[in-house]
């Protein structure tokens, strides 16, 4: 059966990455895909197009050679001027990582997911400029990590998406294991001053300079909140990262797209991290990082109900159950999804999701949005900036 084609006003999610693995591991969380909507847009972005747990999604990588602030601003614009009925927005990808979570007090390891979001404090989600994703979004992302730390999270069912087999099921054409897991011992912090020397696995650089053991192999990602650093130019110097972290509201992902398209659209910016911003930072970690990001953005959408569902909900006027006792759900694999059909049931809508039923499409924040360079950070009245990573502490 071929693919279905929705009108293009039926699109309500927009999913942005910046390279080309981003994309594939993108397509690899889709339930379904579809053909071109009508009327096809007319613009001159690249796009797929696809279900997931009943959004309607619409994927765009920015144009090769043209990431950046610059590009990413120029595919945003195009993006919501075609898609108006989008009403949720994540770029979703890779970033270099702070090796410490102040917000939270825990390590960030490779794989690991930052998600931008305001901070207990106050502090914004995105710096060098100041903006937040709509409430909808951050509220989301709670959700997300409770279920995820409750151990009531599928996040790992949507991991194996990526899986050489079931890449291989969907007829996939490029290197099947590209999104496994790298072995942990390639997961190397260096002190912020150590110096490269060669080699991607950094097989030449001074094991003296190692400033924390790798983690155990059987670790699995861990989801971090906290403000990320939008900037122009790649980081690849730990002194220079941890600057930056200490000047910019103790940001703990870098990166070089999200603030281009927070100018144009409230998104959520989720990262996976794929080094450490420091002079070691190398490509090994890359596809299992932009996986992990992926996933999580398919987790995210698995928590937040359809206004389709939403409406059902309201219509019903019958209390909202409590949520199944179990909502493990097993993802289905494209080549075995139904062609249409609701994954989610509706009575899982979870209540204080349904109680976002009014306010789920104008719940934009009003933030600032102030080009930088940011003023140095001022924490909120009578609260005090929290301890920020030290560059000779030992992670
Ligand atoms: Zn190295």
């Amino acid at each position: 059966m071929p693919p279905k084609s929705l009108h293009i006003s039926e699109y309500t999610v927009g999913w942005l990455c910046a390279i080309e693995e981003e994309c594939y591991a993108a397509s690899g969380m889709l339930d379904f895909r579809h053909s071109d909507p009508y009327p096809a847009p007319t613009d001159q972005n690249d796009y797929m197009y696809g279900e997931i747990c009943s959004h309607n999604v619409v994927i765009v990588k920015l144009p090769t050679g043209h990431t950046g602030k610059a590009g990413a601003s120029r595919t945003a614009v195009l993006f919501s001027e075609s898609f108006p009925t989008i009403k949720i927005y994540l770029f979703v990808g890779i970033g270099g990582g702070m090796p410490w979570n102040s917000f939270e007090n825990k390590p960030i390891h490779l794989g690991d997911v930052v998600v931008a979001s305001p901070t207990r404090t106050g502090l914004p989600a995105i710096v060098y400029i100041i903006d937040q994703p709509i409430t909808q979004l951050v509220i989301a992302v709670d959700r997300v990590a409770r279920r995820y730390n409750l151990g009531d999270s599928p996040f790992h069912d949507h991991l194996k998406l990526l899986s050489p087999e079931n890449l291989a099921r969907q007829g996939v054409k490029y290197n099947l294991d590209k999104f496994n897991r790298p072995d942990s011992k390639y997961d190397i912090l260096f002190g912020p001053k150590s110096k490269h020397h060669n080699g991607d696995d950094c097989s030449g650089c001074a094991r003296s300079d190692i400033a924390r053991q790798s983690p155990p192999s059987d670790r699995n990602p861990e989801f971090h909140r906290g403000p990320i650093a939008s900037g122009d130019s790649v980081i690849q110097s730990g002194e220079e990262r941890d600057r930056l972290s200490e000047k910019y509201k103790g940001a703990i992902c870098f990166e070089m797209e999200a603030a281009g398209v927070m100018f144009e659209t409230h998104c959520l910016v989720i990262r996976g991290i794929s080094d450490y911003a420091d002079a070691h930072k190398g490509y090994k970690w890359h596809n299992y990082a932009a996986a992990t990001a992926a996933a999580f953005a398919r987790q995210l959408l698995y928590d937040m109900p359809t206004t389709k569902k939403l409406e059902a909900k309201r219509l019903s006027a019958q209390p909202v159950t409590a949520r199944a006792s179990s909502s493990l759900r097993t993802p289905l694999p494209i080549a075995e999804a139904p062609d249409s059909g609701l994954i989610n049931d509706p009575e899982e809508v979870p209540a204080s999701s349904a109680q976002l039923s009014n306010s789920a499409n104008t719940t934009g924040v009003s933030a600032p949005v102030v080009a930088w360079p940011l003023a140095p950070p001022t924490p909120p009245e009578g609260q005090k900036l929290p301890r920020l990573y030290k560059r000779d502490d030992k992670y």
